[in-house]
């Protein structure tokens, strides 16, 4: 069989783009507005210059300015970038210097505690750097794994099936990845499986938790979800033997850490 690798590098939370000029900006924003006017989308075109506008006012009126500082590499800046991927627009988002989104910050600023007086072996699915370079601040023993790509400790291990024995892990990560998985239940089976008793597996999914329905699509979108996940999520945590808890990571913290209230890390317990 053969597989097509994934470059790693071109996902989130690898390295940021640096802090714009205004040169960069406009030369983007003339590309970028130009694609999606091309091909007549209308709303792509606003949504990009809402960003690109918001911005250029950070980064030439505000410059200078420390609003705000990423907990994953210590930049501080007038702000996070705006960056509008696909239909999305998302204000105060990627880190200029290492690339972190708002879950990467507040993974950042939780997994400290979570991993207190934990040494043992975590498993890491789809590794990205900005949450490597968090956890080499614990004491864990971090092991890599992806389905598609090959610079991970243990590569073609699938998420539905893993190939590792019951009980060999002390904690594990997936970072949006659940979404991605045509069995998600399944997936979750498999962690709660490879979890030592009394560990933790952690997760972030795509979803919109003031809501309480999961939205299932009738085909993969084009970021490769399968669905967009409500609080339900906690119904299939349950049902994989998970004691679970949801935590509001962006909730009481201080604003200058870039994350956003509602972001949600669920923190799966096997007793
Ligand atoms: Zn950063």
């Amino acid at each position: 069989m053969t597989r097509s690798y994934q470059d790693p590098k071109n996902t989130a939370g690898w390295a940021g783009q640096g802090e714009p000029s205004i040169k960069k900006m406009n030369k983007k924003m003339l590309k970028k507005g130009w694609n999606a006017l091309r091909k007549g989308q209308i709303m792509r075109l606003v949504k990009k210059g809402i960003a690109m506008t918001v911005n250029a006012y950070h980064y030439t009126l505000r410059r200078g300015k420390n609003t705000v500082e990423c907990p994953c590499c210590g930049w501080r800046g007038p702000a996070f970038l705006a960056t509008s991927p696909g239909q999305h627009l998302a204000l105060n988002s990627s880190c200029p210097d290492c690339d972190s989104r708002s879950r990467h910050r507040g993974l950042a600023l939780m997994l400290p505690s979570l991993l207190e007086g934990k040494s043992g072996a975590f498993l890491l699915f789809a590794p990205e750097k900005v949450v490597l370079e968090t956890l080499a601040k614990t004491n864990v023993t971090i092991h890599t794994t992806d389905l598609n790509r090959r610079d991970v400790d243990f590569p073609n291990e699938d998420i539905q099936h893993l190939s590792f024995k019951d009980e060999t892990y002390e904690a594990l990560l997936a970072n949006h990845v659940l979404e991605h998985i045509p069995d998600d239940l399944q997936a979750l089976r498999e962690c709660y499986r490879v979890l030592k008793p009394g560990g933790i597996a952690l997760f972030t999914v795509a979803g919109d938790f003031t809501v309480q329905e999961t939205r299932k699509l009738h085909k993969v979108d084009w970021l490769g979800h399968y669905r967009y996940y409500g609080l339900d999520v906690l119904d299939l945590f349950r049902e994989a033997g998970f004691e679970v808890e949801a935590v509001n990571m962006g909730a009481g913290i201080d604003p200058k850490w870039g994350v956003r209230e509602g972001d949600m890390l669920f923190v799966g317990k096997k007793a």
